[in-house]
């Protein structure tokens, strides 16, 4: 049994989750982040002891899951600079996304409402703007970007000038890693008078977020990519009443809420706002260690992605000629790394990001994406970064007609 009363910090996690020994290496933070054992501990409380449903105003039970509710609610404003009143839970970002859609839609100036998307987003964001433009009630306006990802000012004014209503853009991106200036781009989008929707689903957490000083009308977060469980994420929106409007435009009412998880997704916000600056410079140094020694012994391979800007868990990396699949085939029992985001490589496709960044097609293909988290540690790198260029070559071999 894990004993979830242990609060202990990154050293401890090895005592706490007793089955890691046996398992790969995890490498792929940007699918998901395993649970921070503090977190769970939370959950675990808010699951047998303060069980009760917290729409039960009539008995200590109900405001005892309540009280964990609110407190979460402080717990994600503070860590994306917004005030609790804004939170509006939800099972996760890809929820958020539609109903801010949806939202905009019906409150939108016109119709169809034009919708500008850069063509990096994530499939949830790209996937809700397709389906209400099938359905009439969007004109979508895309944004390129450049080799490495980046978003140039004129391309975003090119969009805006055109009359958009609603910009939607990532804080940060789940594939290359890059990170978006969010901050002067919001401040461009102001002037023009359209609204933002920002997905700061690979961000929060990872670099600050100021919802109220950027302005932002919806920002979108998720708890599993942050330490918390899956499950939850929140909408968060200063407007004005924006749940019942909500709800009377896709004809639900608030069901009873997921306090176990709502309550991990706040303590995981804590933690992060408390150690986020120390955990992701030593993340960066992981990385970095990780870049280094593959580089140094895979000549040709290429870091895809904003260099000089972006997450620091992330390495994308392409090994041109090495097919990203028989790679991950090769590691899949002893490093867990991915051909690209979670949901397009159940899916074998080329990554829309990757097409977007005009990527060649062998650098497409030996595409790999490497996500280092906060509990990884240094002995972790250097033996993943031994078993992926053993992996390499011994695809290189075997592509070569040699036997290993
Ligand atoms: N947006 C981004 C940038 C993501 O990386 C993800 C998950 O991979 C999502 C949205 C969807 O988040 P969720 O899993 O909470 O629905």
């Amino acid at each position: 049994m894990v004993d979830l009363s242990l609060t202990g910090r990154n050293g401890e996690f090895d005592k706490m989750m007793p089955l890691r020994g046996s398992q790969p290496i995890y490498l792929d933070h940007h699918a998901t982040t395993p649970v921070d054992p503090r977190v769970a501990s939370v959950v675990m409380h808010a699951m047998t002891g303060a069980f009760g449903n917290a729409n039960s105003i009539d008995h200590a039970f109900g405001e005892a899951a309540g009280t964990l509710i609110a407190g979460a609610s402080e717990e994600v404003a503070a860590l994306v600079g917004s005030a609790p009143e804004y939170v509006y839970f939800t099972s996760g970002s890809t929820e958020a996304i539609g109903l801010a859609l949806v939202h905009a839609i019906f409150q939108g100036r016109r119709s169809p409402l034009r919708v500008a998307l850069t063509r990096v987003e994530h499939r949830a964001v790209i996937d809700a703007v397709a389906k209400a433009t099938r359905s009439g009630q969007v004109r979508p306006y895309w944004i390129d970007v450049d080799a490495r990802g980046r978003l140039s000012p004129d391309s975003l004014q090119a969009a805006l000038d055109t009359g958009i209503d609603l910009v939607c853009l990532m804080a940060a991106n789940n594939e290359v890693g890059n990170i978006y200036s969010v901050a002067e781009i919001a401040l461009q989008i102001r002037r023009s008078g359209a609204k933002m929707m920002v997905d700061a689903t690979q961000a929060a957490g990872k670099i600050p977020v100021h919802a109220r000083d950027w302005e932002i009308d919806y920002l979108v977060v998720s708890a599993h990519k942050l330490y918390g469980p899956k499950g939850v994420g929140a909408l968060i929106s200063p407007v004005r009443d924006l749940w019942s409007q909500i709800s009377d435009l896709v004809w639900a009412s608030e069901g009873t809420p997921n306090v176990p998880g709502i309550a991990g997704f706040g303590e995981a916000c804590r933690l992060r706002r408390i150690e986020m600056d120390e955990d992701e410079s030593r993340i960066a140094a992981l990385r970095d260690r990780l870049q280094s020694q593959l580089t140094a012994s895979i000549p040709d391979m290429a870091v895809n992605g904003d260099l000089s800007c972006r997450l620091s868990g992330n390495l994308h990396i392409s090994l041109p000629g090495v097919p990203n699949d028989a790679l991950t085939a090769r590691l899949r029992r002893k490093v867990a790394i991915s051909t690209g985001s979670a949901c397009t490589s159940g899916a074998h496709g080329p990554s829309h990001v990757l097409q977007a960044m005009g990527l060649s097609e062998e650098h497409q293909e030996g595409a790999l994406r490497i996500g280092v988290g906060k509990f990884n540690t240094e002995d972790e790198i250097d033996r993943a970064a031994k078993e992926i260029v053993a992996a390499v070559d011994a695809v290189k071999a075997s592509m070569s007609g040699e036997v290993r």
